[in-house]
């Protein structure tokens, strides 16, 4: 049997990502312990009956005493409040990570809090569900997603190693700097769950017109916008409250495009919406030919069901 990648896993917020990863290295066998903290017993509780961690402290400073790896999985908006409890505990060389949805002010909000000998190599799982909470997590979540790690100044060694653990958990890994990764997710993620956000908002307005028919004849365009709103609030205020101007930037390009195909539909130009339609099909078909379509049949959810989505 080959030795764990890291002898002490400390996961910091016991949710959906930090419970995948916590199923995944048992089941790849990446760590020799996993500890956790969540704020509140019940998640602490459940992640013992789960068994995705060995031991749960009932604060941060604890679960990190002794760890290799800190892995923060907690909101954006905690994670320097976090950051800042646990550096007096972290142990010397140990690396400590993230999971959040945003880079830049992750890294602004934690490194100031680093001390000198402990490598902090940020990083961001492109995999996620609308559910939350440590039930929801799964082994397969990371299988065949991507992984986007920001190295910054941090030896190649220990990111080498950081990047060995998420290739064993199933992701591709890829390096980035911080600010294109906020824009290119703010593209890919960001700003289509604002859109998802507003249209469900939309509907509900609508409701007081035509009662429950809007939940009756629900059709496929409006359930898979409701499916992404329904995603966890704390999260998603975070992620808008800190990649502030990357989302505002696509979302003033999004209602530039909003208008031209309005006016398209206002002077009665087909050929402009079928045009405009045909580019955004071949869209669609890229992502699929490169293996990220949310409902591939090989993607290894088994019976858990419900589409997956880069986050
Ligand atoms: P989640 O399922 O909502 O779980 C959040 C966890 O953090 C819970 O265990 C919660 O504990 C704990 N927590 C919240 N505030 C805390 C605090 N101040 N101190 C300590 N623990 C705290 O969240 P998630 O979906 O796993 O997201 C975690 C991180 O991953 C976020 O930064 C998010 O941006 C990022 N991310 C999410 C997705 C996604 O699709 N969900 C994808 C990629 C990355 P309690 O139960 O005690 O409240």
């Amino acid at each position: 049997m080959t030795a764990p990648l890291y002898e002490r896993v400390a996961l910091i917020g016991l949710g959906l990502i930090a419970s995948s990863m916590g199923h995944a290295m048992k089941a790849a066998g990446l760590a020799g312990s996993i500890a956790g903290h969540a704020r509140s017993a019940e998640t602490r509780q459940a992640a013992l009956d789960l068994g995705f961690c060995d031991l749960v402290f009932a604060t941060a400073a604890e679960a990190v005493a002794g760890a290799d790896l800190v892995v923060l999985a907690v909101p954006v908006g905690a994670m320097g409040p976090v950051a800042r409890e646990i550096a007096p505990h972290l142990a010397p060389g140990a690396t400590v990570t993230d999971v959040g949805s945003v880079k830049q002010a992750v890294i602004e909000a934690v490194a100031p809090h680093i001390p000198a000998g402990v490598h902090f190599i940020p990083g961001h799982p492109l995999a996620g569900t609308e559910h939350s909470g440590p039930h929801a997590g799964f082994a397969a979540l990371f299988r065949n997603r991507w992984c986007l790690l920001i190295p910054g100044e941090a030896p190649a060694a220990a990111v080498a190693r950081l990047r060995a653990l998420w290739e064993g958990m199933g992701a591709n890994v890829e390096y980035m700097e911080a600010a294109h990764h906020d824009l290119v997710l703010a593209v890919t993620s960001h700003t289509p769950h604002l859109i998802a956000y507003t249209m469900v908002g939309v509907a509900d307005h609508l409701r007081r017109v035509t009662e429950s028919e809007i939940i009756k004849y629900s059709a496929a365009g409006f359930r898979d916008f409701t499916r992404i709103a329904a995603s966890d609030p704390t999260m998603w205020r975070d992620v808008f409250l800190t990649n502030k101007e990357a989302t505002l930037d696509i979302l003033g390009r999004f209602t530039e495009e909003l208008f031209v195909l309005q006016r398209a539909i206002r002077m009665g130009d087909g050929q402009a919406l079928f045009d405009y339609f045909t580019r955004t099909r071949a869209i669609r078909r890229g992502i699929i030919d490169a293996g990220q379509d949310t409902d591939a049949p090989d993607f290894g959810r088994g019976a858990r069901g419900g589409a997956e989505s880069g986050r």
